[in-house]
């Protein structure tokens, strides 16, 4: 038995490695429950990105078959542009990421979803999944260099494209504070990393894989206004020339009951209008204010 234990060790380490980008993925989306088994049709062609917009249209979802999840849900992500997201615990936030990551397909009747024009059941999920990047709200990283959980990103990256994209992620600075720059380690063995730290090496990561669909899940916590302000200058470096769609946890079941611009929403004077009042603060006013928000609620 002593002599499987290293190569079992090894595999389960390989297994680890490659599974970290699902695991990643998975934190994000939160999934509750194993998800349903999803098969490529025959011969299924790749997805081709030309533009990058995303359209769900009329999408019913229910992971039961009995309780609805989302109903009658449109809407677009044009070329480049970010939506957010907004709505009550439960809402379906969640639900509308799983769906574009494609954990689960819609079923025949119940709507399509499509990036340029074409149906996520009918494309591969490897090349559906390579075009979109995820940020999750707590990323887990590997015990292993800084420099690498960041190359992660890219097989074969360089030096001078890790440095890169850290200084896009507004955390070169902080890596070169440290005693081993770029090679100390991270986790259980090395440095400790705060929540906004981590958050910054995804984005490093996530710029360094060049996806031209991204998928954010803003943080929960409260963050100190110096972070929060390195993260959202790290946000907009990511999402230039991006189609994204977020979720905004702090500002709705399964209906959109409001689409527009920040401006539009707060014009209408319904939920999102009401929403903002409450939680109204500056750094949010900058984020917001150049997005389309889409509402959601009950
Ligand atoms: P939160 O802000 O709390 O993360 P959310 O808006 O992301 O909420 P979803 O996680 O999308 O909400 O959940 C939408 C609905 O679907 C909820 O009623 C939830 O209980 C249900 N749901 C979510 N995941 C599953 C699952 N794996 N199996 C069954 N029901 C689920």
């Amino acid at each position: 038995l002593a002599q499987l234990y290293g190569p079992l060790n090894m595999l389960g380490y390989l297994y680890r490695t490659i599974n970290q980008s699902l695991v990643d993925t998975e934190r994000l989306l939160k999934l509750l429950s194993e998800p349903t088994e999803i098969n490529d049709r025959p011969n299924a062609p790749d997805l081709i990105v030309e533009n990058g917009e995303i359209e769900f249209d009329n999408v019913n979802f229910s992971y039961d078959g009995r309780t609805t999840a989302l109903e009658s849900v449109s809407f677009k992500v044009p070329k480049g542009s970010s939506v957010a997201l907004v709505g009550e615990s439960g809402a379906g936030k969640s639900t509308i990421l799983r769906l574009l990551y494609r954990f689960y397909d819609l079923k025949e009747g119940d709507g399509r979803i499509l990036i340029d024009g074409q149906d996520l059941r009918d494309v591969t999920q490897d090349s559906l999944r390579k075009a979109i990047g995820v940020v999750p709200q707590d990323p887990v990283l590997f015990n292993a260099s800084i420099g690498y959980n960041i190359a992660y990103g890219k097989f074969g990256a360089t030096q001078e494209e890790i440095v890169a994209a850290a200084k896009a992620a507004q955390i070169h600075d902080r890596i070169l504070s440290f005693p081993d720059g770029y090679d100390t380690k991270v986790g259980e063995r090395g440095i400790r990393l705060s929540g906004g730290e981590k958050q910054r090496v995804a984005i490093a990561r996530t710029l360094l894989k060049d996806p031209p669909i991204l998928l954010l899940d803003e943080a929960t916590s409260a963050l100190d206004t110096s972070t929060e302000k390195d993260i959202q200058k790290a946000l907009q470096n990511l999402v230039q020339g991006r189609s994204s769609l977020s979720i905004a946890h702090r500002l709705s079941d399964g209906r959109i009951v409001e689409q527009g611009t920040h401006s539009e929403l707060l014009a209408l004077g319904g939920n999102f209008a009401t929403m903002w009042a409450d939680q109204v603060s500056s750094t949010d006013e900058a984020v917001s204010a150049h997005r389309k928000s889409a509402v959601l609620t009950g």
